[in-house]
């Protein structure tokens, strides 16, 4: 017998019972357990016996040892060395997560998945080992797959061209779809399950772009109503019985709630606060939220109180004609409101727990995705990439997802994006970048970088910033008497270097007058003493200048002490002119090389 400890997804566990578990380990991320149930009316099953709707996992007779162990943990006695699992995985790498997102699996007729709708359309939730990918099924491309799903005695296995690949397991149906409330409406009408242990719904299923032919066109929110797959407003009490139910036999640990826009857009806002606030009330479950941003940016505010966790909010496509032409209403929203929207959640939120999808195959190039994800994760905005799927009855619904290689390609680019910006979805709370079902990116990530560079994202970061530049100006080198503060902070960015999280140095840039002229400014480069030799300088620096190059600058200067003359030379600067006398000390005014700016992709 071995002894496994888990986070429990479920959070009322009264006494013993019979366990049917898989165990979670998405790549670096923590180890959850997911019940697993018999999905008809026999009752539990019986230890050793075999789960007929998930045959490769084992079923194990679990004893609950102590509750909780230790704060919301409970430890499980087990044996898992007779595990087939342990005995049979599947060489799980992150191309082979692109190729099925893009391809899909051909699967036997017998197994059904999602028809239509958003997010997953025409798919179905697999197992691949442990982490949870969802692959589309149903769509006709799917025809074309090299991958095909086949019964092996009482399992599944995967092949490539008829090459076997390893084992496979189909995330089963939910008890909650069984389920319905007192006026008959069925539980998988209010919401479904997502992944295998997400709780989503679209709280209002209308629109108002559909109204006015303003709607995405990749996006079935009106389909799914119309076909009767669901109902268009679905009310906190009908989502906190579907949820409670959902949490208590699925395993249910997060929910996505999300909505077409209100009319007016925004009204829809205060409802989806009022379900979250229902929702953890009842089931205490973390809730992401995602919406379109709107024009009274306190409406966040309102999201903030109501206890959200995480938000998404999307923009699509970061190539402002494909955005003009396939989602209009978005691109009429405009940049800045999505900056400011972004910015303010990620102030309230907090970094990692902000996210927005990147929609890969609308036509973009694949540097527009990488370019876009820069800035998002510049923010703290964790840039959500997933390969477009087609939408039986939506404006999209006859192109096709993006190839497997293009996927790779970008998610190693944005992988290594995320990594400078310390972020990483294992850090994020709830929702899709916590799922993580529909892409290939979180497979592609790797630990952040212990020394990482973005811009302040929190007020809190902004006055560690000035604290460190007064230690350095003020203090240590008495070039100001009071503050090295003034009129030009206001103008530009002001950038950190963390190390391990903690920030040890910061610099700023701004624009010389008229941004159109193409001159900007560095400044005010200091890093902590103690962390002089981190490499956090050098890093400062290169940010700055890859930062400037990307607002349009032809002209980036610095007036540097004399002594970091050097310094700045080996970063490719050059002297400009004699030395002179600035804040009472000899300055050597400098320009960069930004031909020497690396391209991301
Ligand atoms: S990633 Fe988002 S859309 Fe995809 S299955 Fe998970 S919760 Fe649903």
């Amino acid at each position: 017998m071995s002894n496994i400890e888990g986070r429990n997804s479920a959070n009322h566990i009264e006494k013993e019972e019979e366990w049917i578990l898989i165990f979670e380990k998405q790549l670096d991320r923590i180890n959850r357990i997911v019940r697993i149930e018999r999905p008809s009316a026999e009752g539990p099953l019986a230890a050793g016996e075999k789960n007929p709707v998930n045959p490769v996992d084992p079923v194990k007779k679990i004893k609950i040892e102590s509750i909780p162990y230790p704060s919301g943990h409970l430890k499980f006695h087990t044996d898992f060395a007779a595990s087939p699992l342990k005995a049979r995985s599947i060489k799980l790498d992150k191309e082979l997560i692109a190729e099925l997102l893009s391809a899909g699996i051909r699967v036997p007729a017998s197994i059904t998945g999602r028809k239509g709708g958003a997010g997953p359309a025409e798919g179905r939730a697999f197992l691949l080992n442990d982490l949870a990918v969802n692959i589309p099924i149903a769509a006709a491309y799917v025809a074309h797959s090299p991958f095909e799903l086949r019964s092996q005695g009482e399992g599944y296995i995967l092949l490539k061209n008829g090459t076997e690949i390893g084992p496979i397991a189909i995330v089963p149906e939910p008890h909650f779809y069984q389920g319905q409330t007192a006026d008959g409406i069925g539980y998988g009408q209010i919401a479904l399950l997502h992944g295998k242990d997400c709780l989503a719904t679209t709280v209002n299923q209308r629109c108002v772009h559909w109204q006015t032919g303003q709607n995405c066109k990749f996006c079935g929110t009106e389909i799914s109503l119309n076909n009767g797959r669901t109902i268009a407003t679905k009310r906190p009490a009908q989502l906190v019985e579907v949820a409670r139910h959902a949490q208590k036999r699925d395993g249910v640990t997060h929910v996505v709630l999300t909505s077409g826009t209100g009319d007016p857009p925004g009204s829809e806002i205060p409802d989806l606060a009022r379900c979250t606030e229902a929702i953890k009330k009842a089931t205490g479950l973390p809730v992401h939220v995602q919406f379109i941003p709107p024009e009274d940016l306190d409406l966040l505010d309102v999201l903030f109180a109501a206890g959200v966790d995480t938000v998404g909010i999307h923009i699509e496509s970061f190539d402002s004609q494909i955005l003009a032409r396939l989602a209009p209403a978005k691109a009429a929203i405009g940049m800045q409101r999505y900056e400011r929207a972004w910015k303010k959640a990620v102030a309230l939120f907090g970094p990692n727990q902000v996210s927005s999808f990147l929609i890969a195959g609308l036509g973009e190039s694949p540097a527009s995705i990488v370019r876009g994800s820069e800035v998002l994760a510049d923010m703290g905005v964790y840039p959500f990439v997933v390969p477009f799927r087609p939408i039986p009855g939506s404006g999209m619904q006859h192109n096709l997802p993006p190839d497997a290689r293009t996927m790779t390609r970008i998610c190693a680019a944005v992988a290594r994006i995320l990594k400078k910006k310390e972020l990483a979805a294992s850090l994020c709370k709830a929702g899709c970048v916590f799922c993580g079902a529909c892409s290939a990116l979180p497979a592609f990530e790797s630990r952040p970088a212990s020394l990482t560079c973005h811009s302040v994202r929190t007020e809190g970061e902004k006055t560690e910033a000035y604290a460190i530049r007064h230690e350095v100006f003020v203090k240590e080198q008495k070039l100001f008497e009071e503050t090295d503060v003034d009129e030009k902070d206001a103008l530009g960015t002001l950038l950190v270097a963390k190390k391990r999280s903690a920030i040890i140095g910061t610099v700023r840039i701004y624009p010389a007058g008229d941004t159109e002229n193409g001159h900007w400014i560095g400044g005010r480069l200091a890093v902590r003493r103690g962390h002089r030799v981190s490499m956090a300088g050098a890093l400062l620096v290169k940010e700055a200048m890859k930062r400037v190059k990307k607002k349009g600058c032809t002209r980036f200067t610095a007036r540097v002490q004399e002594s970091n003359v050097s310094f700045f030379k080996k970063l490719g600067w050059k002297p400009v002119g004699p030395l002179e006398n600035y804040v009472n000390r000899p300055h050597q005014l400098m320009e960069a090389d930004l031909t020497q700016v690396p391209e991301d992709f």
